[in-house]
């Protein structure tokens, strides 16, 4: 069984240390775990003999908790958690969640908002000469000027915010080893500008001898908010490891400079990351306090790849894990089904093998590890690249391997399917696959939106192919006798979506049958392309002015609309339909979005009914706030 990191003073004296190397401060509860990236940060450093401490959810309103495992020889670690901590903290509608999945017993309220930088600042106040270094996904997202929802405003790069010395952005196991020998040897943390995926702040470019691109300033984006989408366009141009410039924006008198981005790991660097000696838990004095729910999600799951060349505008994945997949071999991934198949609670059922896109198991293309990702196309925008190399024998051949593995009866795959990408797999074996085994009943996959001007902002394809997945999906269901059901995602007020879009999907669901049990609304998290577009109201890819809603009403009435057939949603979708001037979707045809009640007096006087509430429309219509505006 693996032991746990320090967490206590007495543990790092327990294990015969005078002091250790590397104080790791999570905005996360301390779960031992390869999908925490806390736990994996720290255990790769501990694979290269530094001696770690994690500090997790410290009491941040009272100083010394932060210095309660003692100054670190060589610096402080800082990572606001799994999640950035506002979206964490809040819903789409900016109010407080109910429950903390990163937090022992589901508790808010032990991380402050904005944890990285309220961590960091505290680090620096307590240790002003020991080198602070940032990272995880709130870090990474938030390198640049962006936009934070939860504020409504843009907000300065957290290098700036958080006075760290150095950023590591991206997946950091490669930087953080890098950092910590520069450290080892006696570096100084001012010195250290030159590690791939990390940025650091200075005060001019008089160091900065390769070729850079520079972004608007912050000052200028405060200025004109289409700049955004402009600073947007020019550093994602930069992110790819082969061909990516170095990324400077300034800040009044100083420089965010962010280095070149990491290469992508090989086989064996990412086998090594995920075969360390990891609990697979949450710390065991979170017991008592409830545990941590966010294990569940991953306990009997298996992350085999990263990296996402989807490119999904809302989604920043393909900005943190970058646009090449780096897959870990088979064997180490049989080797993690062993060790889960041996946990006590497991029941025979892997629930996932996958990874930000479950069915990308290896690069695009072949150019991808020689040259690059295109700067100027992306792969499965608008349509399937010629190019891309979409045999999924890889995968099939994994999967197999899995299930064939004893005490494992069913492995699923819950990780999201790009379907665009099944599809161009001209050998249809995958699917015949995944109904058969890997599918619980129902296949949850994502075509966020059906109208076209808003999957063209999604980056997302065409409603077509999404209905040739179905019938594909339900003739091979048909064929291999199983009763098993496609369940659609969709987001609600994405940029570039107006009512009439939303109610373009309200009708698609309405001929298609389908009632979203649960509806997403978008939320512009930090450092995508669509939150870039919120903000600035311009696509960064086209350039073009882009219609956004911001208003909370509107957007409450397009996610309404997607449970048009829910009674609490009445009077919102039909405040809906007025604002699209679609009363032919009002009254009791039914090809109505809004069916008029029937009345006990039979059909005549339903046809009444009809009339007269048509006319009590037209009278809301007139006297509705939404008009007025
Ligand atoms: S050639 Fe096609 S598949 Fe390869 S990187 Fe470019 S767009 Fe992607």
């Amino acid at each position: 069984m693996s032991e746990f990191l320090p967490t206590t003073l007495e543990e790092i004296q327990q294990r015969g240390w005078e002091q250790i190397d590397f104080l790791f401060i999570s905005g996360d509860a301390y779960v031992d775990h390869p999908s925490f990236g806390p736990a994996v940060i720290c255990r790769v450093l501990e694979s290269k003999g530094y001696k770690v401490a994690m500090l997790s959810q410290p009491d941040w309103k009272v100083e010394k908790n932060l210095a309660a495992l003692g100054k670190p020889r060589l610096g402080v670690l800082v990572s606001g958690g799994n999640l950035d901590s506002m979206l964490c903290h809040y819903t789409a509608a900016r109010k407080l969640r109910k429950k903390d999945n990163y937090t022992p017993g589901g508790i808010m309220g032990k991380r402050p908002d904005h944890a990285t930088v309220v961590y960091s600042k505290l680090a620096k106040k307590i240790w002003p000469d020991l080198p602070v270094i940032i990272g995880g996904i709130e870090a990474s997202l938030r390198r640049f000027a962006h936009y934070d929802y939860w504020e409504n405003k843009l907000l300065p790069s957290i290098l700036i915010e958080s006075g760290a010395d150095l950023l590591i952005y991206g997946m950091g196991e490669k930087q953080v080893v890098e950092i910590a020998d520069y450290l080892a040897g006696g570096a100084d943390i001012s010195t250290i500008q030159y590690v791939r995926g990390t940025s650091y702040v200075c005060d001019d470019l008089q160091n900065v001898t390769e070729q850079y691109v520079s972004l608007p300033s912050y000052e200028s984006i405060l200025q004109d908010k289409k700049l955004l989408a402009n600073a947007y366009k020019l550093q994602s141009d930069e992110q790819d490891p082969f061909y990516g410039k170095i990324v400077i924006q300034q800040f009044a008198t100083r420089y965010v400079v962010q280095n070149q981005a990491t290469y992508p790991l090989t086989e064996e660097e990412m086998d090594a990351i995920y075969d360390l000696p990891y609990c697979r838990t949450y710390h065991p004095s979170y017991e008592k306090l409830g545990g941590v729910s966010a294990i569940e999600e991953v306990k009997f799951s298996i992350i085999s790849q990263r990296g996402c060349f989807g490119s999904c505008s809302f989604c920043a994945i393909h900005s943190h894990q970058g646009r090449i997949i780096q897959a870990r071999s088979h064997e180490s991934i049989l080797r993690e089904a062993k060790l889960i198949s041996e946990l006590p609670d497991f029941k025979g059922y892997i629930h996932d093998v996958g990874g930000p896109t479950a069915n990308f198991r290896h690069p695009a293309c072949s150019k991808q590890l020689k040259t690059g990702a295109c700067k100027h196309r992306q792969c499965l925008f608008p349509d399937v690249c010629q190019n891309i190399d979409a045999d999924h024998s890889d995968y099939i051949s994994l999967l197999k391997k899995i299930r064939a593995l004893p005490g494992i009866k069913k492995v699923f795959i819950r990780s999201g399917i790009r379907y665009d990408y099944l599809l161009a797999d001209k050998s249809n074996e995958f699917l015949d696959e995944l109904c058969r085994y890997h599918v619980s009943g129902q296949l949850k996959i994502a075509p966020e939106h059906i109208s076209p001007s808003v999957l063209k902002c999604m980056g997302k394809p065409g409603k077509e192919v999404y209905l040739k997945f179905m019938r594909a999906f339900n003739k091979k269901n048909e064929e291999i006798g199983l009763k098993q059901f496609v369940v659609p995602y969709f987001i609600s007020s994405h940029p570039g979506c107006t009512i009439n879009d939303a109610v373009e999907l309200a009708e698609f669901l309405r001929d298609t049958g389908h009632h979203p049990e649960q509806v997403q609304d978008f939320i512009p998290t930090p450092g995508s392309c669509s939150t870039a577009m919120y903000y600035s109201g311009v696509d960064p890819v086209t350039g073009k002015k882009v219609f956004v809603t911001q208003n909370p009403h509107e957007k409450a009435m397009q996610r309404a609309l997607m449970q048009y057939k829910n009674p609490k949603n009445r009077t919102l979708v039909k405040e809906a339909l007025q604002m699209a001037n679609r009363l032919d979707l009002i009254g009791s045809d039914s090809k109505c979005l809004l069916r008029l009640s029937q009345g006990p007096q039979g059909s005549g006087s339903r046809v009444k009914g009809k009339v007269l509430q048509k006319d009590n429309v037209r009278k809301d219509t007139r006297n509705s706030k939404l008009r007025k505006r």
